[in-house]
């Protein structure tokens, strides 16, 4: 099915901007993750599924009996909670106190390592919990050579899961390596050895198969997002943004485009009209080094992006009014992966993703 026609069908043959979800190709990627690590997956669906819309999301990846999700507030497992689903749901930040009950009243999993946290916990009712471990990122967590500090209040109230987070999963400099060993200390160092044990993100799972531990806990892989182009396994594209043409301009030459004319034509130039902007989620770096796909042909974005609207040089390709561009993801036999678009505005590619949440209309198939 071509997107035109997705669009037609919907009767969104007037919208100005939109992102194509393939949720077939979420679910491939989900299925080759698991395939490689050869345990459950736990997809981490935080930032309202990395800005593609939590719900279908989940709705997509229940299909392949995940152990369970994964959020990074309150609101968001109980998002998800609302939606209906009662798959175990892991909170991923430290929570004050004080969002403890409202956690336990939507049965959410809280991840813990600090000893008021984890009495506040207790003192509500407690239930599933999860230590959070840390052994490089200094984020969160308790520190690895630190467990002795938690001992008695672990052999009171023991986990049931323990986990922690790599720092540069897609760098093979041997950090890995190291914050590993720095877990299994931290694990040996436990009362108990808690049922769930769980490190890997996206660039962990791809590095190494099958996991060490019982889940893994995928995200951007899933949305389309992968580790290089040496990786052992390489996502395939979700994400297709999509901006309608609403006007075309014949420029002379020396004339500009944009605030503070950024970019000068040196030659005659057709530009295009887009209609979308910052406030769609496009970013402002992706002005004058971002390209576009038009009618499977490559242009580039003239001059910066604006809050609604933004330019393409169509000078050499065809392109009327009406039609759409493409800004990230396939269009013909070409492909603007998140990666390459994020490179080429300096930004990394969970920004891009995440961008896409304001004003854009999703369109999931
Ligand atoms: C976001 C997150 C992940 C997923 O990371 P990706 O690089 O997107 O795969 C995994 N674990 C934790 C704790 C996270 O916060």
């Amino acid at each position: 099915m071509t997107t035109k026609s997705t669009v037609d069908e919907l009767n969104l043959n007037t919208t100005r901007a939109w992102v194509d979800i393939d949720l077939g190709a979420l679910l491939r990627n989900g299925e080759a993750l698991a395939k490689h690590a050869r345990v459950p997956l736990l997809p981490m669906v935080k930032a309202d599924g990395y800005g593609l819309g939590v719900i279908p999301v989940v709705r997509a990846l229940s299909k392949l009996n995940p152990f369970g999700f994964g959020v990074a507030t309150v609101d968001e497992g109980r998002e998800i909670r609302d939606a209906g689903v009662k798959d175990p749901v892991i909170v991923f930040t430290p929570l004050l106190p004080a969002e403890l009950p409202r956690l336990r009243e939507s049965k959410l999993i809280p991840t813990l390592s600090t000893p008021s946290g984890i009495s506040a916990w207790t003192e509500c009712g407690g239930g599933p919990w999860h230590l959070a471990i840390d052994t490089g990122l200094s984020r969160a967590g308790i520190r690895w050579d630190s467990i002795a500090e938690l001992a008695d209040l672990l052999r009171h109230s023991p986990p049931d899961g323990a986990f922690t987070h790599f720092h540069s999963p897609e760098l093979d400099d041997g950090s890995m390596e190291i914050q590993e060993s720095r877990f299994r200390e931290a694990i040996a160092a436990l009362p108990a050895r808690p049922a769930l044990l769980h490190t890997d993100s996206s660039a962990a799972i791809v590095r190494r198969s099958p996991s060490f531990w019982n889940f893994v806990r995928p995200g951007v892989f899933l949305y389309g997002v992968g580790s290089g182009d040496r990786a052992a396994l390489q996502p395939e594209q979700v994400v297709h943004l999509r901006a309608r043409v609403v006007e075309l301009h014949d420029l002379h030459v020396g004339e500009s485009v944009g605030y503070d004319a950024t970019w000068r034509a040196t030659r005659p130039s057709r530009v295009a009209t887009l209609a979308i902007g910052y406030a769609d989620g496009l970013h402002k770096a992706m002005g004058n080094r971002a390209e576009a796909l038009v009618n499977g042909r490559r242009v580039p974005v003239i001059g910066g992006v604006m809050m609604d609207m933004t330019m393409i040089d169509v000078t050499d390709v065809r392109c009327s009014v009406g039609e759409h561009a493409t800004l990230i993801g396939a269009d013909g036999g070409d492909v603007l992966s998140v990666d390459a678009v994020a490179a080429r505005a300096d930004l990394s590619p969970y920004e891009v993703l995440t961008g896409l949440r304001q004003r854009i209309t999703r369109i999931h198939r």
